[in-house]
């Protein structure tokens, strides 16, 4: 498996996984347990991604009481799911079901109220909830949904029978459907056959990172590869291209990555602005009844 592997040229620098995070279980919403590794205490920001929790599991009393109504603004949230779906609605008069496999890249802007529900599938549920921030010039645009249902995300199979499912960005010549987005994200749900080695251009100077999902398989570390587990966050350094490989099992990860804002980030809750008095005023928008106007 080595021999499909090209050592990083200087021209091609290999990502390194800086470190693997393990997600801390938290609760949210109106009792939903969830594994959080981006916006908790081990990584608060990995600018432009503020979150990403992965609500998982087989036990319904831990996940359908669901998301209560709550408001967005100046973030996009990027609904994921594995399994199961999400049923939401919002104060516009926007509903609809994210169903297994499908994603919705909803830009909140100046701002949504909703509601989120988690639905099993075969009592299962497996989904994961990315929150992308918003430059400065975007916090106040019209919130928008970009839904992409599972039949029409695009995929993509390498000669070594690597299979991508391209939601945002692109694997090889495929590319994502999501568009619009001031960080030109990449968002790739990746498939390594067993024994198999992986590498996938990310620009330089983007943010990247990977969340692992089944299977177990490696990264290029600094001084060795670093084998990680299912449901690990691994961050990248800087670089051209990411490499992996799996072992003996298929191994199958998220891998994003989006330009990072550079900007001051005012943060409360589903409020994320550049100032504390941006956040006051949403707040008091929010009393005054003129939240998202
Ligand atoms: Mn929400």
């Amino acid at each position: 498996m080595e021999a499909n592997l090209q050592p990083g040229s200087r021209e091609e620098r290999q990502r390194l996984a800086v470190r693997v995070i393990e997600p801390r279980e938290t609760v949210e919403g109106a009792g939903v347990h969830l594994l959080r590794s981006i916006g908790g205490r081990d990584l608060d920001y990995l600018d432009p991604f503020l979150l990403l929790d992965n609500f998982v599991g087989g036990d319904p009393s831990a996940f359908e009481a669901g998301f209560p109504e709550h408001p967005h603004k100046g973030i996009e949230t990027v609904t994921y799911m594995l399994d199961g779906e999400m049923r939401h609605r919002d104060d516009q008069g926007n509903e609809g079901v994210v169903g297994p496999g499908a994603v919705q890249w909803m830009t909140a802007g100046r701002g949504i109220i909703h509601d989120e529900l988690p639905r099993p599938r075969d009592g299962r549920i497996d989904g994961l909830q990315l929150w992308v921030n918003l430059p400065a010039r975007d916090k106040r645009v019209p919130p928008r949904y970009q839904t992409i249902p599972a039949d029409e995300i695009p995929v993509h199979e390498d000669r070594e029978g690597v299979v991508t499912r391209v939601v945002a960005g692109r694997a090889g010549e495929v590319r994502g459907l999501i568009a619009g987005t001031a960080t030109t994200p990449m968002y790739l749900d990746v498939t390594v056959p067993p024994h198999t080695a992986y590498r996938q251009p990310v620009p330089a100077g983007q943010t990247a990172f990977a969340y692992t999902l089944s299977g177990t398989g490696c990264f290029a570390g600094s001084e060795e590869w670093r084998e990680v587990d299912a449901r690990r966050l691994v961050p990248f350094a800087d670089g051209d291209v990411v490499d992996s490989r799996a072992a003996h099992e298929p191994f199958r990860f998220l891998l994003i990555a989006g330009t990072p804002l550079h900007e001051p980030v005012a943060r409360y809750g589903p409020f994320v602005m550049n100032t504390r008095d941006e956040i006051l005023e949403t707040i008091r928008d929010l009393q005054n009844g003129t939240f998202g106007r």
